[in-house]
């Protein structure tokens, strides 16, 4: 009976050192190379690769960091819920609260600021880029030359940031104060409410953009209060200034 007991005891031991060795080859087989076992934030990555790529991917296209540029178009169907300003304007309701509270503190300060223009539809877009060639047409210019001059000033449909409804052209209450007045208070201020100047000076090559103190872009209050301390531009912020 004792040897028996002895034996039983042995192979328990034996399958608790398989059952070991399995669990440590399944860690193995299931970790990323090169990570190891534990290296991670959570400590379980190996087991969660998927869905850990799948948030990074997610996070690469946060709403408030997508890049619009000329390099970088828009997605298709792009979908907004959109917030409609007082005057008509529309913006991604995302964006509201913080662009009324900035509104809100500018206009204690005896500044009045207004949206000019929030989102833009890829038709207006177009319209603006064909009113423009248009001008040129008038101006006499053959319309081959007039559509290439045009294209240098405005944005392709698809590239511009007001089609994304995070982007606002900002002007002044005329009766008020002046642009001048926004634009100063604006380049203070904006980053605090998660804004940024988006076409700074100095920094067109980069954005494919001259310096417009009127155009701001939200981010969210982390991006803006590093890009406005850092004097960059959001293509520098993300790496994207190859082209
Ligand atoms: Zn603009």
């Amino acid at each position: 009976m004792v040897k028996r007991r002895k034996a039983l005891r042995e192979i328990m031991i034996l399958e608790a050192i398989v059952a070991m060795l399995t669990v440590l080859g399944l860690l193995v087989f299931f970790a990323e190379p090169g990570s190891g076992i534990g290296h991670s934030d959570t400590g379980i990555r190996s087991f969660f690769t998927k869905e850990a790529e799948a948030a990074e991917t997610q996070k690469s296209v946060e709403w408030n960091l997508r890049l619009v540029n000329a390099w970088h178009k828009l997605p298709e169907n792009y979908s907004i819920e959109f917030t409609a300003l007082s005057n008509g304007e529309r913006v991604d309701k995302r964006i509201y609260p913080a662009l009324q509270a900035m509104f809100d503190d500018a206009r204690a300060e005896g500044i009045y600021p207004f949206v000019r223009e929030g989102y833009r539809t890829t038709e207006e877009q177009q319209q603006i880029l064909d009113e423009k060639t248009q001008a040129y047409v008038d101006q006499g210019l053959i319309r081959t030359v007039a559509k290439k001059k045009a294209r240098e000033m405005v944005a392709l449909p698809g590239t511009s940031e007001h089609q994304l409804g995070i982007a606002v052209d900002i002007n002044a209450d005329k009766e008020r104060c002046s642009n001048d007045e926004v634009y100063a208070w604006l380049a203070e201020n904006a980053y605090k409410y998660g804004f940024i100047l988006r076409y700074p000076q100095g920094k067109t090559e980069i954005t494919g953009i001259e310096y417009e103190p009127w155009h701001y872009r939200y981010v969210g209050e982390e991006a803006a209060k590093e890009i406005h301390e850092q004097g960059i531009c959001l293509e520098e912020y993300l790496g994207e200034t190859e082209h």
